[in-house]
């Protein structure tokens, strides 16, 4: 992947959504004292909702003297995002993984389609060693159990998590079991129908999982759906299951997105009549036109074709292209569907609808100082 070898180039205009993590537990866990953000540590990563600066607050005790003092925490959802190393999230790993094993795509048609619809820009090699991750993900439930014994050696609590990944509306969605203390991926299995049973079923095996480990679940975390909630309840009776602040995305982004849209539906239903409009000129032309050729070529007087836009320009009158070339411009407006949450579809409508009005403005204007000079 891309941060194993060279660094992810970011061209220097990329619009980045800045994120900041802390830490859930800031007390020290030597001696409870409160710790305080040492450093920052940064990262930028891809995900579908577009580029992401990750500022990752690190704490540390501050008492010179505890031993907790050398080891310096870092925010424990940040591998809820992205796992150390990888220039992606989850959310494109999931896209990856799905395309290229239920899908069957190609590497390239991926890689492809990832530049096309997405902006994101990966190496062949990158890709394949994505999809490499997830295959390594799904099989993870196989893991080594005595080497998952010696990497947990030392801790004494986890935090487990659980969240359901959707690679494409209407598809099973995959569901991934993370364990936040050691960043380790648990386990992941696509569900094609997430029934409290099944959910329950995941949850359940991620109990037994801690139990051979021999560790206590001291916290869940997930986005509090309704499924998780009643499978975490009823196989970690007492277990606190805390809401994902890291849903930020999908779940703050839902709000703005919704009343985004709404907006812009009012603004489509106020901003029409634009075919009206064009066919009115159009006919218009066509019939000063045909008067024109009819004096000037006889075979013009032929049933009049419609006039296309895009050709004949020259055929059409100054002011009516005018009319013409804003008419396209404002469709272009109303149908722009870009954006993400962090710029918002409805708001860039809004704002390039009110340059259209000042442009018309500014033309009207021009023009009644131009008839004042008998023009
Ligand atoms: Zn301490």
């Amino acid at each position: 992947m891309e941060a194993e070898g060279m660094p992810y180039h970011w061209p220097a205009d990329t619009d980045f959504a800045y994120v900041e993590l802390d830490v859930l537990d800031r007390d020290c866990s030597v001696c409870g004292r409160r710790m305080y953000v040492c450093d920052h540590r940064h990262r930028r990563l891809h995900t579908l909702e577009g580029p992401l600066h990750l500022t990752c607050k690190l704490n540390h005790c501050p008492d010179p003297h505890c031993r907790g003092r050398a080891t310096t925490k870092s925010p424990e959802l940040e591998c809820t995002i992205a796992p150390p190393q990888w220039a992606i999230g989850w959310d494109v790993l999931v896209w990856i993984g799905h395309r290229r094993f239920s899908r069957h795509w190609a590497i390239s048609q991926i890689q492809a389609e990832l530049v096309d619809t997405y902006g994101i820009k990966l190496s062949e090699r990158s890709i394949s060693r994505y999809a490499e991750h997830y295959q390594t993900m799904l099989a993870a439930r196989q893991q080594d159990s005595e080497r998952l014994r010696r990497e947990y050696e030392g801790t004494d609590t986890i935090i487990l998590t659980i969240d359901g990944l959707q690679p494409e509306k209407g598809h099973e969605a995959l569901y991934v079991v993370r364990e936040l203390t050691r960043k380790r991926v648990w386990f992941a299995e696509a569900l094609i129908s997430a029934t409290e049973d099944e959910v329950r079923r995941l949850i359940a095996m991620a109990k037994e999982q801690a139990q051979a480990l021999g560790k206590s679940v001291k916290l869940w975390i997930s986005d509090k759906q309704d499924a998780f909630v009643k499978g975490i309840a009823a196989e970690f009776p007492g277990v606190p299951h805390r809401y994902c602040g890291n849903h930020f995305v999908r779940d703050l982004a839902k709000p703005v997105l919704e009343a985004d849209s709404h907006a812009k539906v009012q603004m489509r239903r106020k901003v029409r009549g634009l075919r009206g409009i064009e066919q009115a000129i159009l006919k218009q032309e066509r019939e000063s036109a045909r008067d024109h050729r009819v004096m000037i070529e006889p075979e013009a007087a032929l049933p009049a074709l419609p006039v296309p836009v895009q050709e004949g320009t020259a055929a059409l009158s100054s002011g009516a292209q005018v009319v013409l070339d804003y008419s396209a411009a404002v469709r272009g407006i109303l149908n722009d569907d870009q954006g993400g949450p962090l710029q918002p579809p409805g708001l860039r409508m809004a704002e390039a609808l009110g340059e259209v009005r000042e442009s018309i403005q500014r033309n009207l204007n021009a023009k009644k100082g131009d008839s004042r000079n008998g023009n």
